[in-house]
């Protein structure tokens, strides 16, 4: 087993969760020149902030809840990462097809994007609609049967694991602030009113540390009711009703689709159908989940629910389960509206809660408002260390480029591949694949050596710096 980075054994701040919202808030304090400590028990982000619908935006569908705030703040941040992160995420022309049986008409829709432009300061490309023969033309294969036009908007499409590991290796910058994969937060006890000691395991060399720390922030989503249910010290009571979300990834070819495309299935869910280069990203589901939290595969039921909506929507298309290249299954982190009196319902917006002193835990809010959420907790943090927050320390562009670009910007070289082990932290061979390199599965390598021969000709340089053998790349 490789060692790890060397533990020191105190930090002013140590966060407990790697997803998009510790990544934000790690970078956050690292701006404000506070040595902190990052740890996830997995992968970065590789949990929910790698299972999105990959997707900036400000959530049209919530202007039904008039979630105005909600959407006007992230409209407004989708723009501004737009701006800061170029390489990373792009904007995207969405249809939403109308049918004469859908319950909002094609000119209620076209209200309904006129507000979402205004909610984004008009910075959104503006709205557009398509009639019934202009949208049949550019989608050849949707149904016809009662198709009235099509309502047109922007928002955009991101890598959402590469955008949180760069978010990650920015606050690394600062060289007082480290950040480990694969170590897990165990417990932790109060030494002082100030003062944590905090047991961390890591997950591949199970070796113990303890560290001690003044602040203890966990940014642990959807799985942070069981890990902080199971100690007395914190007092907490469940405040989030997960849900679980599924997504394919399918054969470009699959489907005749020149631009993305909103489903709106009469049992009000919405589905996204979306091409990125040679694959189509079609997704979600909604489904309760209970048992194991971690790595989830997305179910049967889910995968044909999603088939059999395509081939309602696109039944002159031949869409089977054959053209389906991988899938991906990721928790919701919602937050109950208010445990006590309306369960069921979830708040959208993310809420800051401190269980004890000098804890705070950090849920709900979308991956798209990551930035803003960091600060909820990064000001608190600065306001008690008597240093000034400056909100627009993060308004500073991302300082640490990822040597693979997303949407096949960059080309596969063995050089390259090697770069990345060596420079962006991944420890196994599965961190390298699918998160720095964003191969999901043997499927959608598109390369002309085969997976395994680029590999092994690579191995025994790759074994400097991750965990590889001939059995992990065969059985990848
Ligand atoms: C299906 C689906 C689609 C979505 N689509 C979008 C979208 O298109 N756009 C958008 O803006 N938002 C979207 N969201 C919401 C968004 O993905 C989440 O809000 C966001 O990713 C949550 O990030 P997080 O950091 O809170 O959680 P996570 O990414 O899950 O991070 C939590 C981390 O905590 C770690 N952890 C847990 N226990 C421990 C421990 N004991 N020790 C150390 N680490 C631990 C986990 O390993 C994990 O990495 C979607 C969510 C889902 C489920």
């Amino acid at each position: 087993m490789k060692s790890n980075r060397q533990i020191k054994d105190h930090y002013p701040c140590l966060i407990v969760g790697a997803g998009i919202v510790g990544a934000g808030i790690f970078r956050d304090l690292s701006l404000h020149g506070i040595p902190t400590l990052l740890v996830d028990k997995k992968d970065f982000t590789s949990q929910t902030s790698q299972a999105s619908s990959k997707m900036l935006h400000g959530g049209i569908r919530y202007l039904e809840n008039f979630d105005f705030k909600l959407v006007f703040e992230a409209l407004h941040e989708k723009n501004l990462w737009l701006k800061l992160a170029p390489h990373l995420c792009y904007e995207q022309r969405f249809s939403i097809p109308v049918y004469n049986e859908d319950k909002r008409p094609l000119w209620m829709i076209r209200c309904g994007l006129f507000l979402y432009d205004l909610l984004s300061s008009f910075q959104n490309t503006m709205h557009d609609q398509t009639n019934r023969s202009e949208t049949i033309s550019k989608f050849p294969q949707i149904r016809e049967n009662g198709l009235q036009g099509a309502g047109i908007y922007s928002d955009a499409v991101v890598d959402d694991a590469k955008l949180t590991l760069e978010v990650i290796y920015d606050g690394l910058e600062n060289k007082n602030c480290q950040a480990e994969n694969h170590m897990a937060y165990i417990n932790s006890k109060k030494l002082k009113e100030d003062l944590f000691e905090v047991e961390l395991k890591c997950e591949l060399t199970e070796q113990k540390y303890k560290v001690t720390t003044k602040k203890l922030i966990f940014a642990t989503g959807p799985f942070t009711d069981k890990l902080l249910s199971n100690s007395h010290d914190f007092n907490w009571e469940p405040k989030l009703l997960p849900s679980k979300g599924s997504h394919l990834w399918i054969e470009r070819k699959a489907l005749e689709l020149p631009s993305p495309v909103v489903l709106t299935p009469p049992d009000g869910r919405v589905i996204f159908v979306i091409p990125q280069g040679e694959k189509i990203l079609v997704g979600t589901t909604e489904t309760q989940i209970d048992g194991e939290y971690f790595d989830l595969k997305a179910g049967e039921e889910d995968i044909q629910y999603l088939l059999d909506n395509l081939k309602q929507y696109f039944p002159k298309s031949n869409i089977s389960k054959e053209n389906i290249l991988s899938t991906f299954c990721g928790i919701r982190p919602l937050v109950k509206e208010d445990s006590s009196h309306s369960r069921g319902k979830t708040a959208r917006e993310h809420k800051v809660f401190q269980p004890i002193s000098n804890c705070y835990v950090i849920l709900g809010g979308k991956y798209t408002t990551f930035r803003v959420m960091a600060h909820d907790v990064t000001k608190e943090i600065c306001h008690s260390f008597g240093i000034p927050f400056n909100s627009s320390l993060s308004l500073a562009p991302l300082r640490v480029c990822s040597h693979i670009l997303p949407f096949e910007k960059t080309e596969l070289t063995k050089e390259v591949v090697i770069n990345c082990a060596k420079y962006e932290l991944p420890k196994t061979f599965e961190d390298l694949v699918i998160r720095r390199l964003g191969i999901n599965d043997k499927k959608h390598w598109n390369h002309s050596e085969s997976f395994d021969d680029f590999f092994k000709s690579i191995q025994s340089k790759l074994s400097e710096y991750i965990e590889i053998s001939d059995e992990q790349i065969t059985n990848f």
